[in-house]
């Protein structure tokens, strides 16, 4: 099924080798409750509880081409959720902070991805908008829930030639690439609408 899911991703577009071996490995029917593990290899996002989706597999393929991960690159993802986004990341062998600001998410993820095997270097319970400064500059960030716009700390986390890949937008978003050319510089592109549940800010 996974084979046939990685298929699938390959005709929408997806075309880094990489990338799509990782959607061929990480066991996508694990980060959803067994209920529903028929639903897993469908390319289809699905709900995790607390209100929380489990991306669609081809748009973390999009997003994670996106951020072009070298081995050993250091990556910030917001929106731990699932974890499935991380296990995709670790399979590219980058060094992955992931931040989750729902406790409970955070805690149930955090012991499914050591069960798994899957070791980030850090998994977080926070708020994303502040990104993770004591493990800046990052390779790439990548922001998995709809930004209403583009969180100031996280530009300035990025490192030189580094990138963040982020959907903004409050009811759609578009996603958007920043390229970050220098210190001042940034390089914009955005590339197709999608839909994510909502980048919340704590107000505390
Ligand atoms: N990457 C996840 C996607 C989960 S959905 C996966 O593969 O399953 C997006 C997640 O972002 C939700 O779990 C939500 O709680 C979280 N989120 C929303 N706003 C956030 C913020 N400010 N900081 C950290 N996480 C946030």
């Amino acid at each position: 099924m996974r084979n046939k899911l990685t298929k699938l991703i390959a005709t929408k577009g997806i075309k880094d080798e990489a990338v799509l071996n990782a959607i061929k490995k990480v066991p996508r029917h694990l980060f959803l409750d067994s209920s529903f593990e028929d639903h897993a290899y469908q390319d289809k996002a699905f709900p995790i509880g607390a209100s929380q989706t489990i991306s669609q597999p081809y748009t973390v393929a999009f997003q994670t081409e996106l951020l072009q991960v070298k081995p050993n690159a250091s990556i910030l993802e917001i929106g731990t959720g699932s974890g499935y986004q991380t296990a995709v990341l670790l399979e590219l062998k980058a060094k992955v902070y992931t931040i989750e600001r729902q406790q409970g998410l955070f805690k149930k993820t955090k012991l499914l991805l050591g069960k798994m095997g899957y070791r980030p270097k850090k998994v977080i319970f926070g708020d994303g908008y502040k990104g993770l400064s004591e493990a800046a500059p990052f390779d790439g960030i990548i922001v998995t829930a709809g930004a209403p716009s583009v969180p100031k700390a996280l530009l300035s986390q990025l490192k030189i030639g580094g990138r963040l890949v982020i959907p903004v937008g409050s009811v759609e978003q578009i996603m958007t690439l920043y390229l970050r050319k220098s210190e001042k510089e940034f390089e914009k592109q955005e590339l197709g609408l999608f839909r994510f549940v909502p980048m919340l800010e704590d107000k505390n």
